[in-house]
């Protein structure tokens, strides 16, 4: 899984883009988030680009949960 490796150090380089960042506590699936704009960071930042290189856009419910686990969640409940 070298590009789930990649992804891990590129947040890791850039902590102030963990905003931009979902992960689901029960699947911990990471991926970024649908209201994310166009452009984040500096100017000439491609922050949002390699984001998009590195995440699938993940949706989560207002529990933070991505729409998956949601599922299950609230089927249990
Ligand atoms: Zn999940």
């Amino acid at each position: 899984m070298k590009y789930k490796k990649d992804s891990e150090r590129y947040l890791k380089m850039y902590p102030e883009l963990l905003k931009w960042i979902n992960e689901c506590p029960l699947c911990h699936s990471k991926g970024y988030k649908t209201e994310m704009p166009d452009h984040v960071g500096g100017e000439h930042s491609i922050a949002a680009y390699n984001l998009k290189k590195y995440f699938k856009q993940l949706e989560v419910d207002e529990n933070g949960f991505c729409l998956q686990c949601s599922k299950v969640y609230n089927q249990n409940r």
